[in-house]
């Protein structure tokens, strides 16, 4: 089955053409600066990048000109968009309604838009991009996949937030978690890469890349994560905060004579590694050439960093009462060695070794433990589209 993997932002829109039974990616691409002007990118694998200026005013424009470049005679992977057999949709936010993937019907599309308070900035443009693919190709089946979904089969103890119980009961303000779609793909990956018992093994897959998050996954079930109500919470990230004492957000809006919605601002778009390092950059590449250069307030956002991954995983150890495998995806979970190696540096009482020569990889999947280490550690490349396909396929299939 060929199936269309569209990931909408407001202005944006990521493509891909999955063929289901191999499994590889046939074209893929994005559509930019929907709303002002417009670019689309495509390419063919193993072909050439086209990169074409055309207008794009909102989101339907932008996937005409994915379909067209589709089945464009020359470099088009389709010969007919009706080789497309289902589109998968990545949705951030599916509220207490939505706890797992859904075939989109009117009912979904309803329960996306009420949840829509609690992702602002993505769920509208889910939406829109739900809507257009439906527009423009009807009668094909359309399934949403929530990056919330994974959270939700944490107990009510870990998803509850100590705050009165009106508040949970009026607004469903409890953790929900996100990159469910990437914690749930890597975590499958890792049981099966390492020949662990789905119903009875014990994974932490740390999720790290510009937005950061760690998931504990007992028994192929997400028990405890550290994102929460929004993307804001938890680990240090590239440009958002993580954890920090609620207070520090009242005496900062009062000194500075600030609002509550500049102050969230502040948090989510300048605050992570950018501030620690002063401003230097919230891309790890140059933290760590910084770092090696001497720069030390980049020495301190690598280290605050990779100390609080490493007081997360040591939580859900905890959580779970042991651990077999811990995972490292993710731009900098992938790519990023001294992050990896700082982050195990402090994890040495689980009995965790690591094997040195293996920290030089990238990019590619591979076991980073020695073979006496205690815990099995490895890096294991994120495929959020793959698992946007196989969780598509199921669903029509399951029709
Ligand atoms: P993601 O959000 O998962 O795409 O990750 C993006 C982040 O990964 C970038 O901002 C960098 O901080 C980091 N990254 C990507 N490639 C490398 C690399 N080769 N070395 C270190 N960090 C990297």
């Amino acid at each position: 089955m060929k199936v269309l993997i569209i990931n909408c932002g407001s202005s944006s829109l990521k493509y891909q053409i999955i063929d289901s039974e191999s499994e590889q990616v046939e074209a893929k691409g994005i559509c930019e600066r929907i709303g002002l002007d417009g670019r689309l990118t495509y390419q063919p694998t193993g072909g050439e990048k086209e990169v074409t200026d055309a207008p794009m005013p909102t989101h339907n424009e932008a996937i005409t000109l994915v379909l067209k470049a589709l089945v464009n005679p020359k470099t088009g992977v389709l010969k007919s968009l009706d080789e497309i057999q289902a589109i998968g949709h990545r949705v951030l936010h599916g509220g207490a309604k939505l706890t797992e993937s859904r075939i989109v019907d009117d009912e979904v599309i309803a329960a996306i838009d009420e949840a829509s308070d609690l992702g602002p900035l993505h769920n509208p443009a889910n939406l829109i991009g739900i809507r257009a693919c439906q527009k423009l190709m009807p009668g094909k089946p359309n399934v949403a996949v929530f990056d919330t979904s994974f959270g939700m089969t944490l107990p009510e103890y870990a998803y509850r937030y100590a705050i009165p119980t009106k508040y949970y009961d009026k607004y469903k303000i409890r953790r929900y978690g996100f990159h469910g779609t990437s914690h749930s793909f890597v975590s499958k990956e890792t049981i099966k890469f390492l020949g662990l018992d789905p119903d009875n093994s014990k994974v932490i897959v740390c999720h790290l890349g510009n937005g950061a998050s760690i998931t504990a996954v007992k028994n192929s079930k997400c028990v405890d994560t550290s994102m929460g109500l929004t993307p804001l919470e938890g680990l240090v990230m590239g440009t958002r905060s993580g954890d920090l004492d609620p207070a520090i957000l009242q005496y900062i809006c009062n000194h500075e004579k600030i609002d509550i919605n500049e102050m969230l601002r502040i948090l989510n778009k300048e605050s992570g590694v950018m501030a620690l390092s002063n401003g230097l950059s919230s891309d790890f590449r140059d933290l760590e050439e910084a770092m090696d250069n001497g720069n030390t307030a980049a020495g301190l956002a690598i280290d605050a960093f990779c100390y609080r991954v490493a007081k997360y995983v040591g939580a859900y150890v905890a959580a779970m009462n042991g651990v077999d495998a811990i995972t490292f995806t993710g731009g900098i979970g992938e790519n990023a060695g001294i992050v990896r190696k700082k982050v195990l540096a402090h994890l040495g009482y689980l009995g965790i070794a690591m094997d040195e020569e293996q920290n030089m990889k990238r990019g590619e999947r591979f076991i980073l433990s020695t073979k006496d280490s205690k815990v099995t550690v490895s890096v294991i490349p994120t495929n959020e589209e793959l698992a946007i396909c196989r969780e598509t396929v199921a669903l029509v299939n399951a029709q």
